[in-house]
């Protein structure tokens, strides 16, 4: 049900739905089955339900939920009038956002065939920051893309992490980690979910997470319990970066010109200072061994230090004292904590019998595992500063030794990927065509200036203005800029806005009340500023109201879907992993799954991949497209891995297999390919693997994929902005920006909002943390899960609350500089005294979900976003000039969700007891279900035979 991906079974009593529980035979839960998971009947009863396809009434205003129920028949109509015109003239005129869905090697296809560039999903206001910051340093990231061996790790870090999505598996590890004797210490604010069970909790303030990864290398560089033999061969530390800061190619790294190159993206000949002979020779050469530490002069009179003599420069100063500052952790904690790391990593290793070759030829006996093992998310993530975090965090654990062996990191399939994996945006304005595929991927993944997607003055050409100077690293787009800058026509107005699955009127946005307002202003000419709206969604969302025309989705009982390796599958670390669902319910109303929505779309508009050479459509439907689409004409490889062939006797690649839905449900709709032993660790740097890899075209290249200690990346973007780098230059207002950002190191700075806010007036960092018990918004109007969260408070450290004369569940104001709410506070000693939290996404607007208008959750839960701006004034944001730059991560455009500071006040006792702002009631919308009380109660009488009467 949740990006989790359990296996479940869905019981059914006479064709109805009765219980649902976990499938003991499903690799990744094992039978665990959590709240929401159990609870998922209730979503099936919802009264909230969409049932049929609806249009704005003419005349009536968006916002007002006025809707005429419509045919699909008529909204494809509509739809594809539309488009088309779009289509045909200016494609970036149509934007698709989406949210958490778990669809986005199709929705991103579809983009991509229609030709706007204006798409994104919900990565970039998630944890963009965990994804890129990891990937562009070791190769692969954590959740989907890999995740720590606590099988056999001894010790555990976990930082920034609440209950986040992959928590059943999450679970099943720590129990059995913690039964093994194993060692798990949790680092945050907020000792809730995971931390609870946690032998240590280490409080530290928010967003200063960089300042303690930083003084943890400094210890362990100073105490020298870093794996040098792992770095020197598995790394970039001992390959030689220009040094000389006079020169232009300061910051590169020195390469022999006379060596082959091998791969221009991924060159082969930089060079290491071998030890043995004393001198330069090229990276990897046999027999020799390379200096980490020091200062050299190449024979043509270049300055150049290897890259951890750099590293080990950064950090000098970054002492347990200077963070203890920093972060309110005490400074002898975080040198236990480096002996801790360290000492594990190097006494207690973990030797396995298994043969395996390096990339080099090398042939090792073992795989040895040193056994530390780091789990982090969005509590790194969501700050302005979080990209150059969580490289901080990746190279922690590079110099540890842990990387993609046992007891460590490891990664899941198809990860590890090249630094920085190959796919790149659009680069320039005429890639747009009209009536014309895009040439590449919307999203992608620059590897220089030369990869931006900007006009040749520099300017975005996205709407979100991803992949500009402003945020050139935004591999998964700036969904929380979209409405604004659409709005404001900056940089241009588009037509047609598609939401699907994000509820951007609510929980999913920032500055939530101005942004419903946006989404109603019109212009001089009384037309809407964002002309058409489309939303859909499987519930009445607070969005919903704001739609000119509504899709009602199925829920996940109803459809087909797939975990596709082209997408997030749910890879093991022992190998490639992907599943499907099935639908076991008939579609309610007149629902349609989205993917047929868009397949049916894309056949419509005669997409080229969705299209025969003699112009008939392709696929009938999206199961039909799964088993037949191929990434290329007979390249045999398709959205699914698992029993390919005519027959379904091949796995990875085969011809379309039409068999292949009923294969996976045969086969509890999960296909796992197991490795060899001897390719499930090293992969960054296994041959064996590398070679598999290619085959089954999981990667391009097989170049060895070295740990980036040292950016090369993040210094060509630096350069650029110093003027030292030929080519594509920043506007001069973000050359400062850029230059402090783009640092080839991990460096520690406040988080940008932070840094701007009057700290005396606003003292308090403030936080939310997504419920175990619901998904999102989505679980809203989910019976049961009601019942464990119908409001919420704002949690507060006693001392705190009553030095500000707020009671124990007493109503109180919290204000940012942005905004206020009213809410009422809980005293909890489980969060450190400069923060204060907050459940997400349960307070509601009243109406919405069909929870009556005086529902809890719409009046005493209360929404943190109206305290937190999408935007920051330029300079506030390190940039020039007098406008507006994003309330994100300068590199990545990773939502700032976690860098507002708050100040908290009691109400007055003659206030209204109830949460602020409130909005006026949401109508209910045509076709939602209502009477479902009567449903609920004969699902408890087990009767469900007859449809009870409303
Ligand atoms: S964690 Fe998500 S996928 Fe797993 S049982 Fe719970 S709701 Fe279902």
């Amino acid at each position: 049900m949740c990006a989790c991906r359990c296996g479940i079974r869905v019981h059914l009593e006479d064709g109805k739905l009765r219980y649902i529980d976990g499938n003991p035979d499903h690799p990744l839960n094992q039978g665990v089955i959590c709240a929401k998971g159990s609870s998922g009947i209730m979503k099936q009863f919802s009264p909230a339900r969409l049932t049929q396809p609806l249009r704005r009434k003419v005349g009536a205003e968006r916002g007002a939920a006025e809707f005429e129920p419509i045919s699909w028949d008529e909204a494809f109509q509509v739809l594809e009038d539309r488009l088309r015109e779009i289509r045909s003239t200016d494609p970036k005129k149509f934007a698709l956002f989406t949210g958490r869905d778990q669809m986005q090697a199709l929705t991103g296809l579809f983009a991509r065939q229609f030709g706007t560039p204006n798409y994104a999903a919900h990565g970039g206001f998630c944890s963009v920051n965990m994804a890129a910051g990891m990937i562009y340093t070791i190769g692969g990231s954590f959740w989907e893309f890999g995740g720590p061996d606590l099988e056999r790790a001894k010790l555990f870090v976990m930082i920034g992490t609440a209950e986040d999505h992959h928590s059943n598996p999450m679970k099943i590890a720590i129990s059995k980690f913690k039964r093994a004797g194993g060692r798990f210490i949790s680092v945050n604010p907020i000792r809730t979910g995971y931390s609870a069970i946690a032998d240590e909790w280490i409080p530290i303030r928010p967003g200063t997470d960089g300042a303690l990864l930083l003084a943890l290398i400094h210890e362990l560089i100073r105490t020298g319990l870093y794996d040098r033999d792992f770095l020197a061969r598995y790394s970039n530390a001992g390959q030689l970066i220009d040094a000389d800061e006079s020169s232009d190619s300061f910051g590169l790294h020195a390469k022999d010109d006379s060596c082959p190159e091998v791969n221009p993206m991924f060159p082969q000949n930089k060079l290491w200072w071998d030890r043995v002979s004393d001198r330069p020779v090229p990276t990897h050469s046999e027999g020799a061994d390379p200096k980490l530490r020091g200062a050299y002069t190449l024979p043509d009179g270049r300055k150049v230090k290897p890259a951890f003599e750099l590293l080990s420069e950064r950090v000098a100063d970054c002492t347990p004292e200077w963070a203890a500052a920093i972060t309110g952790i005490d400074a002898d904690t975080i040198r236990r904590l480096a002996l801790e790391m360290g000492m594990t990593a190097r006494d207690q290793k973990i030797e396995l019998p298994i043969a395996w070759t390096d990339s080099w030829g090398q042939e090792h006996s073992t795989v040895t595992g040193n056994p530390v093992a780091f789990h982090a998310m969005r509590g790194l993530a969501a700050h302005s500063n979080g990209f150059q975090t969580i490289r901080a965090l990746a190279i922690l654990m590079s110099i540890l030794g842990t990387i993609d062996r046992p007891g460590g990191f490891r990664h899941k399939a198809p990860f590890p990927r090249a630094i920085p994996p190959s796919a790149k945006p659009p680069k320039r304005p005429s890639d747009v065509k009209a009536n014309t595929p895009l040439p590449t991927v919307p999203l992608g993944w620059p590897a220089s200036p030369d990869d931006l997607f900007i006009h040749d003055d520099g300017t975005p050409v996205r709407l979100d203005k991803g992949f500009s100077w402003e945020h050139p690293l935004s591999v998964h787009g700036l969904m929380h800029n979209a409405i604004t800058n659409a709005w404001r026509g900056d940089p241009y107005r588009i037509d047609t806005l598609l939401i699907f699955m994000a509820n951007m009127a609510w929980n999913s946005t920032m500055n939530t009340s101005e942004i419903r307002k946006m989404l109603n202003d019109k212009g001089d000419d009384g037309q809407y500023k964002i002309p058409f709206l489309v939303v859909c969604d499987a519930f009445q969302s607070e969005t919903t109201a704001f739609a000119d025309l509504v899709l009602p989705d199925t829920t996940y009982l109803e459809r087909h879907d797939v975990m596709s390796m082209l997408d997030r599958p749910i890879s093991e670390f022992s190998g490639p992993m992907d599943a499907v669902r099935v639908p076991v319910l008939p579609v309610t109303g007149d629902c349609k799954p989205f993917q047929d929505v868009l397949v049916e779309l894309a056949s419509r508009l005669k997409f080229p991949a969705f299209t025969q050479p003699d112009g008939g459509r392709k696929f009938k439907d999206y199961p039909d497209f799964i088993i037949n689409f191929e990434t290329e004409p007979g390249s045999g490889i398709g959205f699914l891995a698992g029993w390919r062939g005519s027959d379904g006797s091949k796995s990875m690649q085969g011809e379309p297999n039409p068999n292949q839905w009923e294969m996976y449900a045969k086969n509890n709709c999960v296909f796992h390919h197991e490795l060899p032993k001897s390719y499930q660790y090293m992969r960054n740097w296994n041959k064996g693997y590398m070679e598999w890899a290619m085959r089954t075209r999981l990667r391009r290249f097989g170049e060895p994929i070295l740990i980036q200690l040292w950016s090369e990346e993040l210094q060509s973007f630096r350069s650029a902005a110093q003027g030292k780098r030929a080519g594509r230059q920043p506007p001069d207002h973000l050359r400062a920006r850029i230059a402090k950002h783009f640092d080839p190191l991990p460096f520690f700075s406040l988080p940008l909002e932070t840094q701007a806010s009057d700290r005396d007036k606003y003292p308090l960092a403030a936080v939310t943390q997504r419920p175990m018990a619901m998904y999102h918004s989505w679980d809203s109007q989910n019976a049961w899960l009601r019942q464990i969260h119908a409001h919420n408070y704002l949690f507060v450290n006693p001392k705190v609350a009553q030095a500000a004369g707020v009671a124990d569940g007493g109503w109180m104001w919290v204000e940012s500089q942005w905004g206020k709410v009213r809410c009422m506070a809980r005293y909890s000693e489980a969060v450190e005294p400069g923060t204060v939290w907050t459940w997400n996404a349960i307070g509601k607007a009243q109406g919405a979900w069909q929870l009556a208008d005086d529902a809890n959750e719409a009046r005493r839960g209360f929404l943190l976003n109206h305290l937190i701006s999408e935007e920051l004034p330029a300079a506030a944001g390190d940039a020039g000039g007098d406008g507006k730059v994003s309330n994100s991560d300068p590199i990545t455009g990773q939502a700032g969700w976690y860098d507002v500071r708050v100040r908290i006040t009691p109400a007055a006792a003659e206030e209204a007891q109830e949460s602020w702002p409130q909005f006026a009631p949401m109508k209910a919308l045509p076709g939602t279900k209502g009477g479902a009380r009567k449903l609920w109660q004969t699902f408890f009488k087990g009767s469900l035979n007859s449809e009870p009467s409303k």
